[in-house]
């Protein structure tokens, strides 16, 4: 049995989506720029995909800018909204600790500079409250800047409630939706969004695509300088093919959201109960505010790293920590926020789930981590001091 189980890393590419990108490869493949037939055939493609992804989002078109993906929208998003709040005299950034790192280098870059970066504490059950980023907004505060729902960990933050308190403080607010879209409803009005960003490729789109949302009157920096794409926002021609694969990628992936979460999340709590009955183990994040598909967990005495290359053996893909930090030895900065001891937060797992996984794949699932886990603990000499009393556990039994 092959399963993949790495969702939130990237997604398999529908064939909606593949199918909805070839006629701009084929036929229509013009510069949008250009002023001859397949040109302006192309800008239209582009216009109508913006208009449909505005739909989606419940903003209007010109609120919708292209970009190369997920990354590249927080990037612009935190530095226009630092360059804005600059000139007003304006340098402090709420953000939290648990951002995904395209948040975090941007907010660290503009520490350098002179900006003050406050990160609020996340709760053990992976979750701020708009009480904390009220207390936390001032006079001087240029953003707030808070994912939807965590890529490590699952938890799907309050954002209607923060949105509105930025909103009513006048302070502009910006999140990385990337991990919500597709699982969860997200809803620029609704949710008193200021700025959104997302990535093809984590809702079954193609790679190096995706959508920065700005509100209008929103004054965007440019982080690529060139021509003048994207109401002169983000220099370069556009990725047409990319585009009308993610558009139809987004539609798709949001058109029966009670659906998903109806047949999914059956399956997550299966799953979660599966892997609650390992001993000394804990689910990372709360029960409840989480994405229907993504479940994480810490086992005491294991390296994630050995449990994931057992687990590719029995043919599951997964996933220990993000992405972009699995291959070094650092604990995920995530499970520390959360307050993991290092200890544990090396021996963690993450289970992305798609739509199409079965019951009886969800059971492998199960019996596998089960026996990896009791491998690895077997060879521990971390674990022999555990049972024998040398080391005290963290987690109950
Ligand atoms: C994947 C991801 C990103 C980065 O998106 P890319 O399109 O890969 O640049 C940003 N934020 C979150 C939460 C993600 O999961």
């Amino acid at each position: 049995m092959r399963i993949y189980a790495d969702n939130a890393a990237t997604t398999k590419m529908s064939r909606n989506a593949i199918d909805a990108m070839i006629p701009y490869m084929e036929e229509i493949y013009g510069n949008p720029s250009s002023l001859y037939e397949i040109g302006q055939k192309a800008k239209e493609a582009l216009e109508d995909a913006r208009a449909r992804a505005a739909k989606v989002l419940n903003c209007e078109a010109r609120e919708i800018y292209f970009t190369s993906g997920g990354s590249e929208a927080d990037n612009q998003a935190i530095i226009s909204a630092a360059r804005i709040g600059e000139k007003k005299g304006k340098k402090h950034i709420i953000s939290t600790a648990f951002e995904h790192h395209a948040v975090l280098h941007t907010l660290k870059k503009l520490e350098k500079e002179g900006f003050e970066i406050e990160l609020l504490d996340v709760h053990s059950n992976g979750l701020v409250t708009a009480e904390q980023v009220a207390a936390a907004i001032r006079e001087d505060t240029a953003l707030v800047t808070i994912m939807y729902a965590n890529n490590e960990i699952g938890t799907v933050q309050p954002i209607k409630e923060i949105g509105a308190v930025c909103r009513e403080k006048k302070v502009l607010f910006h999140t990385d939706a990337v991990q919500a879209i597709g699982h969860v409803s997200v809803d620029a009005a609704r949710d008193n969004i200021d700025m959104l960003s997302l990535s093809a490729h984590k809702f079954h789109g193609p790679k190096g695509v995706g959508i920065l949302y700005a509100k209008k009157g929103i004054m965007l920096s440019n982080i690529i300088e060139g021509g003048a794409q994207e109401r002169g926002k983000r220099a370069g021609t556009e990725n047409l093919p990319g585009i009308a694969g993610m558009v139809k990628a987004l539609e798709d992936a949001t058109s029966d959201l009670d659906g998903y979460t109806a047949r999914l999340t059956p399956l997550r709590d299966r799953l979660i109960a599966g892997l609650d009955e390992i001993s000394y183990s804990e689910l990372n994040g709360d029960r409840e505010h989480r994405l229907p598909g993504t479940v994480n967990f810490c086992f005491e005495g294991i390296e994630g790293e050995s449990l994931l290359l057992l687990l590719d053996d029995k043919g599951i893909s997964a996933s220990s920590g993000s992405a972009c930090t699995s291959g070094s030895l650092d604990p995920s900065h995530v499970l520390l926020a959360i307050g993991r001891p290092h200890e544990v937060a090396h021996g963690s797992l993450r289970l992305s789930l798609s739509e199409d996984i079965s019951e009886e794949e969800i059971d492998y699932l199960i019996k596998s981590v089960k026996e990896v886990v009791e491998y690895l603990r077997n060879m521990s000499p971390f674990w022999r001091d555990l049972v024998n009393g040398k080391r005290p556990h963290v987690f109950a039994e």
